[in-house]
């Protein structure tokens, strides 16, 4: 079938994607793995599954009857909940008869005579003149290849594709490999069912508290009332959110100030802690004070004193890693039926029949999640073979790291446009605020180039480059670098070590992009 447009994925970006093309009058097809909407929210179902954004701000701001209209129950919204609103806007603006579901995009190749992209997927070919990915940046979830991993004789699960009928621990020994955003959300859920729960930690992380609750009624009236002036404030922030930032330094306060600071923030909870102090990302020194103020906190409440030590991270400064928010995580291991094992001292070796074996002992299991992550940003892209001008392969282009003018476009590869591509705010930011900010900007564009006649756009290389520059100029302004996070591709071996997303922040990078549309595209070849 030949469409105006493919959209690969309907999570969030490639749901909005479609409403905004359907009303510039394309015709359009959205192709999605999964048999439902929703994308993380839609495979990421694992207990305890949790956005760390507040629900009032993790939402699309699109469309005022909808923000008016839905309700949401929690401060920090669950799983369940996010994917209840995903089915609602896909039923409320009539979506689904535009997306195939159980539908793979397996390769696209750019037709440099037709003008044209040539989709393939894994139930049959189509042709769009635009290729808009919406793949998302954690949607190719990983497992190591840790040897043995087939051979456990128990189910084991990954957090990224949880089974849609749940799992019942009761009575079981739980091996839960990896202590990252899922781990710290899942495993105190998992614990509080399971027999027993053997955590294999290499990393220790940050975790700050959510002090979830319910939606107090005046809150949401008053965020509904004032939606207008907040959006605009997410829109323009560092990361999307409403939280406050405050710029002084953490050095040039009082240790006494500081405190408090931090105390206010931390009984506040949610990732807005690391907003206490403009140079926490950027000054060892500051980011110092802040990650012993963490530590503290969970020596104070891990009651084995060497457990709280594994615990604490010492190897990376804080916020360099993503972040986590949980709910009652570092007491879990205060249980009786928790044992954290250090894979860092005593590396996993082997999967077995009957658990995991470090390389000092061995643990039965009856089952085991896998709490491992994903290959962040450019796994789902490369994961398609995707061929632009002249057969190049974005799999070659991208060997040596990813390459983008904007996140938007990579050179070489017309009419393809990457949703939070890398090199653009994405992970770093709530991504609803991002998507929605690619999403218009790709829209207004495909709009001008329609109505400027204009057949075909792509990245120009100098200006691909310069930006690629830019992304890493200014991470390397911060402390990022300094973690081996899968923002750096540090958890993939072989993987090249390059700083994926861009930490000039929301705001910033919102103005650029507009800027860059009122100019007449600069930096974009239209042809
Ligand atoms: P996704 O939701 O990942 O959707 C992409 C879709 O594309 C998927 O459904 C996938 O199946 C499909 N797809 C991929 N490749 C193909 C292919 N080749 N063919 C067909 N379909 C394909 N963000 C925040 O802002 N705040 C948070 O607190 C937060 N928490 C998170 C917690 C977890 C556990 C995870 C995994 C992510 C979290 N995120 C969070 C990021 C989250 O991914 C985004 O907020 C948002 O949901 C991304 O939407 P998306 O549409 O871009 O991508």
């Amino acid at each position: 079938m030949r469409y105006d447009a493919v959209v690969v994925g309907a999570g969030f970006a490639g749901m909005y994607m479609l409403h905004k093309l359907r009303g510039l009058g394309l015709s359009v097809r959205v192709f999605e793995t999964g048999d439902g909407v929703g994308g993380t929210w839609y495979w990421n179902r694992y207990p305890g599954a949790r956005c760390d954004v507040e629900s009032m701000e993790y939402s699309y701001s699109f469309d005022e009857e909808l923000q008016q209209e839905w309700e949401w129950t929690q401060r920090y919204p669950s799983q369940p909940e996010i994917l209840r609103y995903a089915n609602h806007v896909a039923d409320r603006f009539d979506l689904r008869r535009d997306i195939q579901f159980e539908t793979r995009v397996t390769g696209a190749g750019y037709d440099e005579t037709a003008n044209l992209w040539r989709v393939r997927t894994d139930r049959g070919e189509h042709e769009a003149r635009y290729l808009i990915t919406a793949v998302g940046c954690l949607s190719a979830a990983r497992i190591p290849d840790f040897p043995g991993v087939g051979a456990f004789r128990g189910p084991s699960y990954h957090t990224g594709r949880w089974p849609h009928e749940g799992v019942d621990f009761a009575g079981q020994r739980v091996a839960v490999i990896g202590t990252g955003s899922s781990g710290i959300q899942a495993i105190p859920v998992i614990a509080a069912q399971a027999e027993h729960v053997t955590v294999f930690q290499r990393t220790a992380n940050y975790s700050l508290p959510a002090w979830n609750r319910p939606m107090e009624p005046e809150y949401a009236q008053w965020v509904k009332a004032n939606y207008p002036e907040i959006r605009t404030t997410m829109r323009t922030s560092v990361n999307g959110v409403m939280s406050t930032f405050n710029e002084t330094s953490a050095l040039e306060v009082t240790e006494e100030d500081r405190r408090r600071e931090f105390e206010t923030r931390w009984a506040k909870g949610g990732a807005s802690f690391l907003g206490a102090y403009g140079d926490i990302a950027i000054n060892p020194d500051a980011n110092e004070l802040t990650a012993e103020f963490v530590r503290a906190k969970i020596r104070e409440t891990v009651t084995d004193p060497r457990v709280a030590e594994l615990l604490a991270p010492k190897d990376h400064p804080i916020g360099t890693k993503r972040i986590c928010i949980d709910t009652d995580y570092y007491a879990t291991y205060n249980r009786p039926n928790v044992t954290l094992v250090d894979v860092r001292a005593a590396p996993i070796e082997e999967i077995t029949a009957s658990g995991v074996r470090t390389a000092d002992a061995e643990y039965t299991a009856d089952m085991i999640v896998y709490a491992t992550g994903y290959d962040a940003m450019t796994g789902p892209l490369l994961g398609i073979d995707i061929t632009g001008k002249g057969g190049l392969s974005l799999r070659r282009k991208w060997e040596a790291g990813p390459r983008t003018y904007l996140g938007l476009m990579t050179a070489g590869f017309p009419n393809m446009f990457t949703i939070t591509g890398p090199g653009s705010p994405s992970v770093l930011s709530n991504m609803i605020v991002s998507i929605e900010q690619h999403v218009d900007w790709i829209a207004g564009c495909l709009e001008r180039l329609r109505a400027d006649g204009v057949a075909t756009i792509d990245a120009d290389p100098a200006a691909e480059d310069a930006w690629v520059e830019h992304v890493n100029e200014v991470a390397g302004r911060t402390l990022y670098m300094r973690a081996n996070s899968w923002y750096l591709g540090a958890n993939i071996p072989g993987k090249p070590r390059v700083f994926m997303p861009y930490v000039g922040g929301v705001g910033a990078y919102r103005s650029r992009c507009d800027q860059i549309t009122a100019d007449g595209y600069p930096g974009f070849v239209l042809s």
